[in-house]
């Protein structure tokens, strides 16, 4: 793996900062936590350029890296404390799972094709990110180390999925983007054992979380 972080690339870093402040971040964990994440080292090294605009991009095998915005609003809507449990379904290039990490999360996160999970485990670990990697079925979740404070869903889910719900911790949430070809990004916070509370946030468009892995 090549590759290093420099001034120039730091330099961008800010502007993409700015930038989502504008479109509305206003979470300093979210935004500081982009500010550190060298995103130009997720990418495919043929769009190293293109890694600070906001925009979503390719990282192989048929997915995407989210664009900036949606992995800060998604981490916005979370509402992270220091050390939280959270379960993130979808590690596709790592780059949502790095600033998790960098706003202080425990983190454990499931893929369901082998190939983006080898590529991406070795990429984080190499770049000092520890995160509990999983190659598995995100319907699933992770029965044997829930239950979890948060669970973020990175990818558009036709339907609620119940084995997730009940890994949450009462008080703790669920961010869902819900829909099949289109989503609405979706909070689910579980008040307790059988209460839960569902809020909206508006249309948004995801790769689609399916289901079964892929060797
Ligand atoms: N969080 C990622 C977003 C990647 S796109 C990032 O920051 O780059 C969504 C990812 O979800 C893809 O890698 C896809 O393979 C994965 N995925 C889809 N359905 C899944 C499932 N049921 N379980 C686990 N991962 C899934």
């Amino acid at each position: 793996m090549t590759g290093h972080d420099t001034y120039r690339h730091k330099g961008l870093r800010n502007r993409l900062v700015q930038e989502l402040k504008k479109k509305g971040i206003t979470n300093n964990s979210v935004l500081d936590a982009i500010g550190k994440v060298p995103r130009h080292l997720f990418l495919e090294s043929g769009f190293v350029n293109f890694a600070y605009q906001d925009k979503a991009f390719p990282i192989g095998a048929g997915q995407t890296i989210s664009q900036p915005y949606t992995v800060a609003f998604q981490s916005q809507l979370l509402e992270l404390e220091q050390g939280e449990k959270v379960l993130e379904i979808g590690t596709g290039s790592g780059y949502q799972a790095a600033v998790l990490m960098e706003m202080g999360a425990d983190l454990y996160t499931i893929e369901r094709q082998s190939e983006l999970y080898k590529k991406t485990s070795r990429l984080l670990k190499r770049l000092g990110y520890n995160a509990n990697f999983y190659l598995g079925d995100g319907y699933k979740g992770l029965p044997t180390f829930a239950p979890f404070d948060k669970i973020l869903i990175t990818a558009g889910a036709p339907f609620i999925p119940k084995d997730l719900l009940i890994q949450l911790k009462p008080g703790g949430s669920l961010i869902i983007p819900l829909g099949k070809k289109e989503q609405i990004m979706t909070k689910i916070v579980r008040l307790d054992e059988n209460d839960f509370e569902q809020t909206e946030y508006g249309k948004c468009a995801f790769v689609p979380m399916l289901e079964g892995v892929v060797k």
